[in-house]
């Protein structure tokens, strides 16, 4: 019983990872939240995320949410669903936010309609630049333009033709001001309906998180680019591709990793590799456990256990040896005729990229 299912489409494609950044307090937990129906702002201390989660959303559920677009856009979904990593605005993330990045198919940066570019906005847009990471803008709390009219849920088109003319002209004001920001760090924009040049043109999407406005056009934005133009990345691989996001002691089960699968299989039993504050680790998995469906990771509800889970998933991993594994590290699943010694190489390399961010943040 793993999280992907799809809809036994005859093409293989695995789900598109999608990863949250942009200044604190833009609205990124509460845009998670809208799009899962769930309230994880609300359980959390001053709202502010501390932990890494990834949130699976099956296509059925996609395709709900996107039901209202369906006027304006035609989509035929080949994907298994949509798997969104929660990267959390917080300072001392940022090697992780740096590593989240390359395992992202693409981002979405939330900018805070009534603040424009703020000083972690400017970080991000460096970060997904230098890793040539697609992305999106999410221009978010559409809601608190002076007089809004409020259609829960609804696409951002219909809403907006439902405003008065002082509320549309407050919003392109600020859409103007918000396009020159961006420019200014050398970037072309365009509202995501009338951008005819995906490639040059970063696509905006006026959004709500409160009133959930924005969000259909969101998600089928998201699904869009992916399908249609990173389908290559989203065929399935032999081999694996992973990453660490997190080292945790998780009671009954000793030190665990939550990794994420972009790529392949992992089975119980498998050897792995992966980076280590001393040295690299090789150990073998003894349980793999995911969350009930729709849950975060840190949300500490019951797990399941799998024999096999296929990507992109969000898994945690329990086996020995992991006190001193290195949150960021990639994971690498030993094959029969791979060579042990050569991996474990490879995974250091990236502990001087991962400890250097660290020293510099
Ligand atoms: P994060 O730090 O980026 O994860 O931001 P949060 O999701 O914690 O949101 C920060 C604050 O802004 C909270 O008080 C939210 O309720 C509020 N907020 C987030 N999105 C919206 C929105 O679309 N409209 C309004 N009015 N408030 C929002």
């Amino acid at each position: 019983s793993t999280t992907s299912k799809g809809k036994g489409k005859d093409s293989d494609l695995r789900s598109p990872i999608c990863c949250i950044l942009g200044h604190v307090d833009t609205g990124k937990t509460k845009l998670l939240d809208k799009i899962r129906q769930t309230n994880v702002q609300g359980g959390e201390a001053g709202g502010i995320t501390q932990q890494i989660g990834a949130t699976y959303f099956p296509i059925e559920a996609i395709e709900q949410k996107t039901a209202t677009m369906s006027k304006y856009e035609k989509q035929t979904l080949d994907v298994p669903g949509l798997l969104v990593i929660d990267t959390p605005g917080h300072e001392s993330f940022s090697n992780l936010r740096s590593r989240g990045s390359s395992l992202c198919n693409i981002a979405i940066l939330v900018i805070d309609i009534m603040h424009g570019l703020e000083q972690q906005t400017i970080e991000s847009i460096r970060l997904l630049r230098d890793r040539k990471a697609p992305f999106i803008v999410a221009l978010n709390k559409i809601d608190r333009l002076y007089d809004w009219k409020e259609i829960p849920n609804n696409n951002f088109r219909d809403s907006f033709e439902q405003q008065s003319r002082a509320v549309q002209d407050e919003f392109e004001t600020r859409l103007n001001n918000i396009q020159i920001e961006l420019a200014e760090q050398g970037l072309n924009s365009e509202l995501y309906f009338k951008n005819k040049n995906m490639a040059k043109y970063v696509s905006i999407v006026p959004t709500s998180a409160v009133t959930g406005e924005g969000v259909p056009d969101l998600l089928w934005l998201l699904l869009e680019l992916t399908q249609k133009r990173m389908s290559k990345q989203l065929m399935y691989l032999s081999h694996v591709e992973a990453t660490v996001l997190e080292v945790k002691v998780v009671e009954g089960f000793g030190t665990t990793i939550d990794v994420i699968l972009s790529n392949g299989y992992l089975r119980e039993g498998d050897r792995i590799v992966l980076c280590g504050l001393n040295g690299p680790i090789v150990t073998t998995i003894r349980a793999l456990l995911t969350p009930q469906p729709l849950r975060e990771l840190r949300l500490k509800s019951e797990y399941v256990h799998h024999k096999e889970v296929k990507a992109a998933l969000g898994v945690k991993i329990a086996a020995n040896d992991l006190e001193k594994a290195v949150s960021g590290s990639r994971l690498l699943v030993v094959g029969p005729d791979d060579d042990e010694e050569e991996m474990c190489d490879d995974v250091m390399e990236d502990i001087t990229g991962l400890l250097d961010s660290v020293d510099t943040t």
